[in-house]
């Protein structure tokens, strides 16, 4: 049996099954290994400097690669059609090391106003008290994105659907502008997953994931990736993986290879049952609204249906009196758990307090920004990651707590 299968022909269930993994050499076992050794039996002549590191499968130290890491990373790069991926051990700690081989001191970046709250808070204080410029802007208003940038951007940094709003931004378009700049495009792709949208093909530079999410999928593994090419990934690796040091471990690689083999599949169910508690929480008479990208009353709806071919598994809802529904539903849901996080086969509440993540995470500049959030969030929105469950199951329990 020959294993060598040709990807850009398969569907994307054959993809998340089989990419990256191979029969073990050694024993022919058909699941893939788990190599937890930190090191590795070596020549005589071999580099003790990343700076001589090539990329080929000799392995010297599992900082620096490893072979069950490597295969999550050639399983992502196939999903994600992306030339090479560098794995982190979380999202935050892809994020940061994009951002750390992007810019250095006097470089500027132009970032989504709105977007993961641990990525806007470090670009509060942390990284501009490294020189680096950052300006903060409704990446959905093209008119913001062209007035931000200056001759010195050198990285436009976007989050579609946004964490938690679910505002979108037009990638293909935000792209022509970043490369009319002189400046790349990240996206952080992490609510979209690769069913969605696949980023790189819309003209974006980069494509980050919290794996921790969808591709997981199980809650029980934390990590993230960078995709991209190899051009801009190779000395990433080197300097910002390697030498800051947020590796993946190969047991948290293996849970999340495991879980990827379920994901189209996942990301179906995740989809239609989030239609159907989407339609069930926009007829209810206690919600003021919904906002969902499947949604015809979502804002952006067209945008949604051109770059998203599969709208995700979270929704918002607003309520009378926030604080009080939230009380409420941490005491009585029973089958939705009432937890930060997404993306998991468990469905997860959470409510965001407009007033606590405008003065901790999300700072805007403009009455537009605020106005923009207000029309999406009002005082505060209800986060549902909707999960594996049966759609009626989720939408009965919704209803004895909610009442
Ligand atoms: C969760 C999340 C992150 C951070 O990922 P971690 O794995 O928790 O570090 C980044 N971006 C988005 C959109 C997220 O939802």
């Amino acid at each position: 049996m020959s294993h060598t299968i040709n990807f850009q022909q398969a569907g994307e269930q054959t993809k998340a099954v089989h990419a990256g993994e191979r029969p073990d050499p050694a024993t022919n076992a058909s699941a893939p290994n788990i190599v937890m050794s930190t090191t590795y039996v070596v020549d005589a002549g071999t580099t003790f400097s990343v700076e001589g590191l090539e990329e080929d499968d000799r392995w010297i130290y599992t900082r620096w690669g490893n072979p069950t890491v490597r295969q999550l990373e050639e399983k992502l790069s196939v999903l994600e059609e992306a030339e090479t991926a560098v794995a982190f051990a979380s999202g935050m700690a892809a994020i940061s090391a994009l951002l750390l081989h992007c810019l250095k001191a006097g470089d500027h970046a132009v970032i989504s106003d709105v977007a993961y709250a641990a990525l806007s808070e470090a670009t509060n204080e942390m990284i501009p008290a490294l020189n680096i410029g950052i300006t903060k802007v409704d990446t959905s208003d093209l008119e913001a994105v062209r007035a931000a940038l200056r001759p010195n951007t050198r990285l436009v940094y976007v989050e579609t659907p946004c964490n938690p709003l679910l505002r979108l931004t037009d990638i293909e378009a935000v792209a022509k502008l970043a490369h009319g700049a002189g400046a790349l495009l990240a996206v952080d792709s992490t609510f979209a997953t690769p069913a969605a949208t696949k980023p790189l093909s819309l003209g974006a530079d980069f494509v980050v994931h919290s794996l921790t999410k969808y591709l997981g999928g199980h809650g029980d593994a934390l990590g993230g990736v960078i995709l991209g090419g190899k051009a801009d990934l190779t000395p990433l690796r080197k300097k910002t993986a390697i030498r800051l040091g947020g590796t993946l471990s190969p047991f948290n690689a293996w849970l999340i290879l495991r879980g990827i083999a379920t994901f189209p599949l996942r990301m179906r169910v995740h989809q239609e049952n989030a239609l159907a508690v989407a339609a069930y929480l926009e007829r209810h008479p206690g919600v003021k609204q919904v906002a969902y990208p499947g949604l015809p009353s979502h804002p952006q709806y067209e945008l949604a249906r051109r770059q998203m071919h599969n709208f995700s598994g979270i929704l918002t809802f607003q309520t009378e009196d926030g604080p009080a529904m939230a009380r409420r539903l941490a005491e009585k849901l029973r089958i939705i758990h009432y937890a930060v996080s997404l993306g998991h086969h468990r469905s997860l509440v959470f409510y965001l307090n407009s007033r606590e993540l405008l003065q901790s995470s999300f700072r805007f500049s403009t009455p537009e920004q605020l106005a923009s959030w207000n029309a999406f969030a009002g005082d505060g929105v209800f986060r549902l990651s909707v999960g594996l469950e049966d759609a009626r199951d989720l939408i009965a329990d919704l209803e004895q707590a909610i009442g």
